[in-house]
């Protein structure tokens, strides 16, 4: 399997060739910060098969624990941990398919964001919504 993927701006590429080791969605409070998000999807990935281009800089979220990020768009690429030296987690928002992403697991369950359950239920659009809502209902408060 050959996987590419790329940030925002396009500045910094990847190109995976291999197995991955996993593919999950991840729900702790260090991702959901780190990437402004409710959740995060990951692809796992050995490290000796993964080869990325361009400038990419990293933040120690904690001791030996690595989130790397494009320095020009800010776009989160990739977490890696001296805990799993075999595998680097990318970004699967990143890949170049992303609709070709399947997690097979989701993580960190106490920490999901309750507000995802309601999704089904609250109006949805194709696109931006045309006006704000002007008064929220009561109810919603
Ligand atoms: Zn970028
Ligand atoms: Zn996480």
């Amino acid at each position: 399997m050959v996987l590419t993927g790329i940030c925002m701006c396009g500045a910094v590429a990847w190109t995976y060739s291999g197995d991955l080791t996993r593919k999950l969605v991840c729900h702790c409070a260090d991702c959901q910060r780190a990437t402004s998000s409710p959740l995060t999807a990951f692809l796992g990935m050995k490290p000796e098969q993964l080869s990325w281009t361009g400038e990419i800089v990293h933040y120690e979220s904690s001791p030996g624990t690595f989130r790397g990020f494009c320095p020009t768009c800010g776009t989160r690429l990739y977490f890696r941990s001296d805990r799993w030296p075999t595998e680097v987690h990318v970004h699967a928002a990143t890949m170049s398919n992303p609709g070709e992403y399947r997690p097979d697991a989701q993580v960190f369950m106490p920490s999901k964001a309750g507000w995802l359950d309601r999704l089904p239920s609250i109006p949805a659009h194709d696109g931006f919504q045309q006006e704000p809502m002007v008064h929220p209902p009561a109810a919603t408060v």
